[in-house]
């Protein structure tokens, strides 16, 4: 198999120590990749003021594939968020987190198995935020027909694919009856030509009570930009924590793939922190870009490792290191 070119962002906090622990089992497992690493985020901001420079969008819109570890996005000030900047540009318009157990890792419940499917480029992340008088500021909720149509039918789309059956588009247009009612308006469009999937609406305070007292009724869910971020994390804490949930930024051309969680700064350097979210990204690329042979034995590697209670890092009971789990899925690999 010839060689895939994939851009590598290392990230900032424990991005770093995840993205090469990942790295090292994908080259033990014989993944056939080619790194192109650039620097994006903090690291790049302190190193030359930028933290976009244009080698790094050269270099996704070269390669067409993207791994990226958690960037540092600065609380109330400083530069703009890099990952939203990313999706805007590459319009990866789908952003896709399945959100499973790991086997034999106790979490809260059992038998959870969603796909998270959210709006990536619009909502309250349109960055439209100013100042109208002092004392008074403004964000503005966009929301237009393209982008709500576009990613429902992807959600459609996958659901099909997938032999998933039910899909639950999530919304507060009891409130916001323009902007989250286009979006149920386009869902509802786009559901109709599907006949064979279910289609349910919730609102997003009370599909967010429903997720965490009986997980299993969901399947598929659709979700504007905000609320998917907001519930991505609930997920996560449904089956372990966000050291085990990865995702997908998805477009007509271009993906880039990551862990769901941030750069931690609070155990950035301790070499603690779980790299199974970034081993996940690592397979859903994989995945995308053929590679399923080597995703599927990291991935049995992976299980093994849990079943047999080795090596597991502090987040999931463990006491071990992010190098040490590594080593251990290494010599699991069949
Ligand atoms: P962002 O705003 O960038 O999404 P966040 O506020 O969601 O970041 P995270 O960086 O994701 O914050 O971290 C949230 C908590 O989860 C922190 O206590 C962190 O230590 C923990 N955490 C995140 N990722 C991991 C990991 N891979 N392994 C262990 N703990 C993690």
């Amino acid at each position: 198999m010839a060689m895939q070119k994939v851009t590598l962002i290392r990230g900032d906090g424990i991005g770093p120590e995840v993205v090469d622990a990942a790295i090292e089992v994908l080259d033990a497992a014989g993944a056939k990749i080619e790194w192109e690493e650039v620097l994006a985020g903090l690291a790049a901001h302190t190193l030359s003021g930028d933290p976009l420079p244009d080698e790094v969008l050269a270099s996704i819109a070269r390669n067409h594939t993207c791994l990226k570890g958690p960037v540092t996005t600065p609380i109330a000030g400083g530069f703009a968020s890099i990952n939203v900047a990313l999706r805007k540009q590459f319009e990866l318009y789908a952003n896709l987190r399945p959100v499973r157990n790991m086997p034999c890792v106790a979490s809260r419940f059992e038998g959870v198995d969603l796909v998270i499917i959210r709006e990536n480029t619009e909502g309250l992340y349109s960055g439209l935020e100013h100042e109208v008088t002092p004392g008074v500021v403004e964000s503005l909720k966009i929301a237009t027909e393209k982008a709500c149509t576009r990613i429902a039918r992807f959600a459609f789309e996958y659901a099909a694919a997938n032999q998933r059956k039910k899909i639950t588009a999530i919304h507060k247009a009891n409130i916001m009856k323009l902007t989250d009612g286009l979006f149920l308006r386009c869902a509802r469009e786009v559901a109709r030509e599907y006949g064979d999937l279910v289609y349910e609406e919730a609102i997003v305070d009370n599909a967010s009570m429903q997720l965490v007292m009986n997980p299993a009724r969901f399947d598929v869910l659709l979700l504007e930009n905000l609320y998917g971020d907001i519930l991505s994390d609930l997920c996560a804490g449904l089956v372990g924590g966000l050291g085990l949930v990865a995702g997908a930024n998805l477009g007509l051309r271009d993906a880039i793939f990551e862990a769901v969680h941030g750069s931690a700064p609070d155990i950035a350097g301790q070499g603690v922190a779980n790299p199974t979210a970034m081993l996940l990204a690592c397979l859903m690329m994989l995945r995308y870009i053929g590679q399923e042979d080597v995703a599927a034995r990291i991935q049995q590697a992976l299980v093994k490792v849990y079943c047999e209670k080795r090596a597991l890092t502090r987040d999931v009971g463990g006491a071990s290191s992010t190098r040490q789990f590594a080593a251990a899925v290494i010599a699991a690999l069949a």
